[in-house]
C-alpha cells in the first residue's frame, strides 16, 4: 500500500531511534536518574529486547533508557512516537492513529504528555528556585518612626518585581 511506503520512510528504523534516543540523552554518559551517579552498570534489555536495563551501584535503582522520560511505559515504537511528536502539529490525532494503527488514545496521550513537557520547560525560570530580596535602604531619619514597617513591605514588594 502506498500509506505503507509513506510511513515507512518517514519512521526511523526502531534500532536506529534507540541509538539516536541513547546519543541525545546519555550524551554525558549513562547516569542514574535517582541519584545522578554515573557508577551504574548495564543488565541487559527489557522485553522488547532493545531497551537497556541499568542499575546503580550508588544508591540501587534500577532504570531504563526510557526511566524519567515521557516515552517511558508507553506500548509503541519509539520511532513512531517520534513521528506522532513530529507531525502533531501537522496531522490530527485522528489521522496519525489511523496511519499508525493505534489508539486514538495512545497517540493522544504522547502528544499531550509531550506538550506538556515542553510547557514545563518553557516555564518563567527567573522565579524558580531561592528569591533573594536586597538589603533594604533605611533612613536615619525615620528610625523609631512607626511608618518604617509600611515601607519595609513596600520595598520588598517592589524588589521582588526586579
Ligand atoms: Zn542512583
Amino acid at each position: 500500500m502506498a500509506g505503507d511506503l509513506v510511513l515507512e520512510l518517514f519512521i526511523p528504523d526502531e534500532e536506529k531511534a534507540l541509538n539516536i534516543f541513547r546519543c541525545i540523552r546519555w550524551a554525558d554518559g549513562v547516569y542514574c536518574p535517582e541519584c545522578k551517579s554515573f557508577d551504574i552498570y548495564k543488565r541487559g534489555f527489557t522485553d522488547n529486547k532493545k531497551v537497556r536495563r541499568y542499575s546503580c551501584n550508588n544508591c540501587g535503582k534500577n532504570f531504563t533508557d526510557f526511566t524519567g522520560t515521557i516515552f517511558a511505559n508507553k506500548h509503541l515504537p519509539l520511532g513512531e512516537m517520534f513521528y506522532i511528536i513530529a507531525n502533531q502539529d501537522k496531522k490530527s490525532t485522528n489521522r496519525l492513529s489511523e496511519e499508525l494503527g493505534h489508539k486514538w488514545e495512545s497517540v493522544y496521550r504522547i502528544s499531550n504528555e509531550f506538550k506538556e513537557c515542553l510547557a514545563e520547560k518553557s516555564k518563567d525560570p527567573v522565579l524558580s528556585g531561592e528569591i533573594n530580596i536586597d538589603e533594604m535602604y533605611q533612613s536615619a531619619g525615620n528610625k523609631g518612626l512607626k511608618k518604617t514597617s509600611t515601607n519595609k513591605k513596600a520595598q520588598i514588594k517592589k524588589n521582588r518585581h526586579l
